[in-house]
């Protein structure tokens, strides 16, 4: 327990530190809070000491960050349910001064983690439990299984999913995962080709007990895949600078690397570091994104996250719409707003960096993609698609006689008849720039024939505005 008149003094003493401009592209200057400005570089930069100054109390919190009396007894109430942990490394990507920062919110309890606007929130939200055949092994699409191997992480994120076993106090003793049941398992089931091993967050484990999962695994010989889930690069990437760890992952021959980058400020030379050391051992290294209110939920972050990744290597792989657990409804967004960002990728972004956004479903249904509609309308002769510019374009898929009896029309409905092959969106800068660049062309050539061209030979069939043209409407 903590006093309230403590915690009021303590707050103008917070250090405030010089922040990166956020015009910054990733990956982003290292940061580091003032509190820890005078710690030798060999021992900021090692996972032990790292961990052995997280943040884990609101005693701690408080002589960090400037909370309102009202903050600290929410928090301070939420300090017996749930664990907290915060590397002073990523402690120091949070700007003190902004309640709202997204570094902050993923990583500091807040007074909201007791609310539920809706009720809708559940501790098993992707019924896991429900699923396991043996305790601590979720099996649930055929050729896959979910090992949880261990209740820690480095930093407990807010949000977590898996909250009843992590965050929870006393969470894990009901799951009583066993190691050697869970590995029995999978040699059991050779249509088992895929493990997820996953905790928390295994690469907290001791290296004994991570080598003992991996080389299991490696030997199994149905086994193809074995994804390591991790914050680590993230959270705590000076793990990842032990060689002998990158070593044990590289040995075990089948382990992707699935991290877990939620903002581009994550993205710092110390993560770009820790990912080059998987990549250069051979290790694919994927990311997780999930969509939380205020941290991710804007289209300009999205891209900039996006890019940044790409810039390190690592490869966006899904955005999932955040789950409805105990204590994260206010991170949840709407559907639409995921919709929206992929809109907002797809097109405008490489195709190599756009993510699957999925809802993990509740009752156990797995993992559901869901993307903007680029199907509009369909017969039996053609469909029309739209792409990322608003075009609209009819697409015949088999070579087949047409079907459709002609009748006068316009619009989608023409396009399904044939008579017109595309619609294009007024104001369209790729059609403005083939046109000026065809008729560029045209006029040169016509310089070198000696002829002026005309319009009605040189030009290309110009479509149709899909919006009309008010100007002559
Ligand atoms: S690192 Fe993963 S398992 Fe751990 S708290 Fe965060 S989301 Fe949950």
């Amino acid at each position: 327990m903590f006093e309230l008149d403590a915690r009021r003094s303590l707050a103008p003493a917070v250090p405030t530190p010089a922040l990166a401009s956020e015009e910054e592209e990733p990956p982003s200057r290292p940061r580091r809070h003032p509190t820890w400005h005078d710690v030798p570089e060999e021992q900021w930069q090692d996972w032990r000491w790292q961990m052995q100054h997280a943040i884990r109390s609101v005693r701690q919190l408080r002589r960090l960050l400037r909370l309102s009396r009202e903050e600290l007894e929410a928090i301070g109430r939420l300090e017996g349910d749930y664990k907290m942990a915060i590397p002073p490394y990523y402690f120091s990507l949070i700007d003190p001064d902004d309640p709202q920062d997204p570094i902050r919110l993923q990583s500091v309890p807040s007074a909201q983690e007791a609310e539920s606007a809706s009720g809708y929130a559940l501790t098993d939200p992707l019924e896991e439990d429900k699923d396991s055949p043996v305790p601590g092994l979720t099996h649930r699409y055929p050729d896959r299984v979910l090992l949880l191997t261990t209740p820690n992480c480095s930093m407990y994120c807010r949000f977590c999913t898996r909250k009843r076993a992590t965050l929870t106090r006393g969470g894990w003793e009901a799951i009583h995962p066993n190691d050697e049941r869970m590995i029995d398992y999978i040699r059991r089931h050779p249509q088992v080709r895929d493990v997820i091993v996953s905790g928390g967050d295994p690469l907290t484990l001791p290296l004994p007990k991570l080598r003992y999962y991996l080389e299991q695994l490696r030997e199994i010989p149905h086994v193809d895949v074995v994804r390591i889930g991790t914050r680590v690069p993230v959270t705590l990437p000076q793990r990842l600078f032990d060689p002998e760890l990158i070593e044990l992952l590289e040995s075990a021959e089948k382990v992707y690397v699935h991290t877990h980058f939620n903002h581009p400020r994550e993205i710092t030379p110390e993560a770009s570091r820790a990912c080059r050391a998987l990549i250069k051992a051979g290790i694919p290294v994927n990311n997780h994104t999930v969509l939380l209110r205020g941290v991710n939920d804007d289209l300009a972050i999205m891209r900039e996250l996006i890019r940044g990744l790409l810039r390190i290597k690592v490869r966006p792989y899904y955005l999932f719409h955040c789950d409805p657990v105990v204590g994260a409804g206010h991170f949840r967004t709407s559907i639409w707003k995921g919709l929206e960002i992929i809109e907002g990728l797809r097109g405008h972004v490489s195709g190599i960096g756009i993510p699957t956004y999925v809802v993990d479903s509740p009752h156990g249904g797995g993992k559901i993609p869901l993307m903007p509609n680029y199907l509009v309308s369909m017969s039996d002769d053609a469909v029309v698609l739209r792409n990322y510019e608003g075009l609209l374009i009819r697409y015949q898929a088999e070579d087949k006689p047409a079907t459709i009896r002609p009748t006068a029309t316009q619009g989608v409905s023409a396009l399904l008849q044939g008579d017109q092959s595309v619609l294009v969106p007024e104001g369209n800068e790729r059609m403005a720039r083939r046109r000026a660049s065809t008729s560029r062309k045209s006029r040169r050539k016509g310089a070198a024939t000696g002829t002026r061209s005309t319009s009605s030979k040189a030009a290309p069939r110009i479509p149709l505005p899909l919006v009309p043209d008010p100007a002559h409407s």
